[in-house]
This record gives structure tokens, sequence and C-alpha cells, in this order.
């Protein structure tokens, strides 16, 4: 059976499995999120990708949301379903070990069909209440409830404020507040109704200090800031906890668009003197919706290298 495991490693070609499994819990050992089922709005690529498959490493099932990139969004679904593979796996040889001769075609057969899905990918603009209805009741069909939110679908259109249309303001505004107040909505009646949730929403560090160019950025970021708060009170008797983390300037496709001297500036403004990196928000998400998070609500994780102190 390891020799098993060790060709299924072998076979992904990105390697991408491979960093993914850092931190890996052996079998046997109960993780973090065993039994716990997230979504994470805009899991297909970026900061949200890293956080869907470090939730997935510590045991949760995973829905990746996106808008558009299918390909990608099912790309870390199958990574996903492949971790928990792993474990199963795990869980089979172990048992293998134990089993008469005559007993294992019927028990690993058994074991194979309980398996099943851990992870999907579903489509769905965050933006859009029915859209994300839709979602919702996709999500309880296949895995029953959902027990951690994570409303990280965000975008950019920057432009100064003198040349700002309202268009690039409301569309900012849906998508990064709006959305946020959507798939709230839709999952907050089950976890009241199971008295448990973990809330965390996206904000970032232009939501604390503001940014040239970026008024509807920084107002929705300030404004999940203050949903995450008003939330925190008024669910911290229902066993839900809101929490908001706010990166600095992280590596991931979102910065593609910032031309390299403008880069260059940031960086030298950055105590730490680097970009973060889509893992490192990732660590601060798990933590908040894990045990260890238990009793922190209503927060704003900075991890943003020193920039807003
Ligand atoms: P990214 O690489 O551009 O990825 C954005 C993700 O959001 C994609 O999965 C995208 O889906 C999804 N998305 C966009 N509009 C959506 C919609 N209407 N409905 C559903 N999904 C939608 O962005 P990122 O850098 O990882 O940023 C993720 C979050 O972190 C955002 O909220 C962003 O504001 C915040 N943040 C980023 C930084 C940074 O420096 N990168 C810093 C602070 C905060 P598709 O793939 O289908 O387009």
């Amino acid at each position: 059976m390891n020799s098993t495991l060790v060709d299924f490693r072998q076979s992904t070609a990105t390697g991408e499995l491979d960093r993914a499994f850092q931190g890996f819990v052996p079998p046997g050992k109960k993780k973090n999120l065993e039994g716990r089922v997230a979504l994470v709005t805009g899991g297909s690529r970026g900061i949200g990708k890293a956080i869907a498959l470090k939730l997935a490493e510590e045991g949760a099932d995973v829905v990746i949301n996106y808008q558009y990139t299918k390909d990608y969004a099912e790309q870390v679904s199958g990574l996903i379903d492949q971790i928990a593979m792993r474990d199963d796996f795990g869980k089979l040889s172990g048992m293998i070990d134990n089993m008469e001769n005559g007993d294992q075609a019927r028990e690993v057969s058994r074991l194979i069909d309980s398996m099943g899905k851990h992870s999907m990918a579903c489509q769905a603009s965050v933006d859009d209440i029915e859209q994300v209805s839709r979602m919702r009741d996709e999500i309880l069909k296949q895995f029953g409830r959902i027990d951690i939110l994570v409303n990280n679908a965000g975008i950019v259109r920057d432009k100064s404020f003198a040349k700002m249309t309202s268009d690039m303001w409301r569309e900012v505004l849906s998508v990064n507040l709006d959305g946020a107040f959507n798939c709230t909505k839709s999952v907050i009646d089950g976890m009241m109704e199971r008295g448990f949730g973990r809330i965390v929403n996206m904000s970032s560090v232009i939501g604390r200090m503001g940014n040239r160019g970026q008024a509807n950025y920084a107002a929705s970021k300030a404004g999940l800031i203050g949903l995450t708060q008003s939330l925190a009170k008024e669910f911290a008797g229902k066993g839900i906890t809101v929490n908001a983390v706010a990166p600095g300037f992280i590596e991931t496709d979102m910065l593609k668009s910032v031309p390299k001297e403008i880069m260059d500036k940031i960086i030298a403004q950055i105590p730490l003197g680097r970009l973060g990196k889509p893992s490192e928000v990732a660590e601060a998400v798990v933590y908040l919706v894990s045990r260890s998070g238990d009793y922190i609500t209503g927060q704003v994780i900075d991890i943003n290298g020193g920039l807003y102190i």
C-alpha cells in the first residue's frame, strides 16, 4: 500500500500536491477540522486557493466557489479529493493489516465506497443572491451543511477618485461587500440551527489605511471590518464566531497589473522587506476557524509584514 501512495504522489505533474502535503497529519491522528464543511468563495486562485488547500489539509471538506475559472476551481477541488484519499488510503492500509484474507475484498470495497467526495467546485457570482442561494442548495445536497464560510472573493477596479465611474464603485462594492452579505445571509440560518459556525471575511490593509486610486476597494474592505464586528456581537451567543483577516500585499494575480517600479516602491515600505505569500494568509484563516480560535471573535488579524502598525 505504501508503494501505491508513493506512485500516487509522483503522478501529480505540478508538484502542488507535494507542497499541499507539507505538515501532513499521519492517519490515525484526528485532524483539527475533521468533519467540518467549508465554503471558500473565490477559492480557484490566489489566496482563496491556499485557504482551501490548508483547510483540506486540516481535514475539512471544502467547496471551491469561482466565477469564471472552472478549470482552476476543479483543479483545486481535485487536489483536495486527493488529499482526503491519501488519508483514506492510510486508514485502508491500517485496516487491511489487521484483516483476515477472506474478509479483505468485501471490506476494501466497502471502504472505497465510503470514501465519497471531499470537495467540489461550484460556480456562482457572489454579488448575485440568487446564484449564491443556488450554490448553498447544491452544497447542502452534497455535504449536508456549511460550518465554515470564508468570504474571500474580491476584485479591484482602481482609478483616481476624479476618474472613478459610478460603475467602478458599484462593481467593487457589489462583489467585495454585498458578496459577503449574500453568502453570510445564505448560510447563517443553518449555522444558528446547529449552534456552530466560523466566518472569516477577507479585508485588506487598504481597508485599514486607505490608498490613492482605491477609494472603492478601501471602502469595501473597511466595510467588511464593520460587518465583521457587528456580526460577531450579534452571533456570539449562537456558537458562531466572525473574524476578518487584513492582508498586506500578497503575491497573487491581483498584483500582476501593478507596474514593477510601483511594486518596488511598495516593497521598500514594508518593514519585513518582501511581499506576503498566500499560504501565510491561509495559516491565519485556519487558526481562526480551528479549535485554536474558539475564543476569538470580532477581530481583524493583520498580515502585512509590518506595513500597517
Ligand atoms: P485573485 O488572485 O484575483 O483571485 C480572486 C478570486 O475571487 C478568484 O477565485 C475569482 O474567481 C474570485 N472572484 C472574483 N469575483 C468573483 C465573483 N463575483 N464571484 C465569485 N468569485 C469571484 O485575488 P487574490 O489576490 O487571491 O485576493 C483574494 C482576496 O484577498 C480578495 O478579497 C482580495 O481583495 C483580498 N486581498 C488580496 C491582497 C493581495 O495583495 N493579493 C491583499 C489584501 C486583500 P475566478 O477565478 O473565477 O475569476
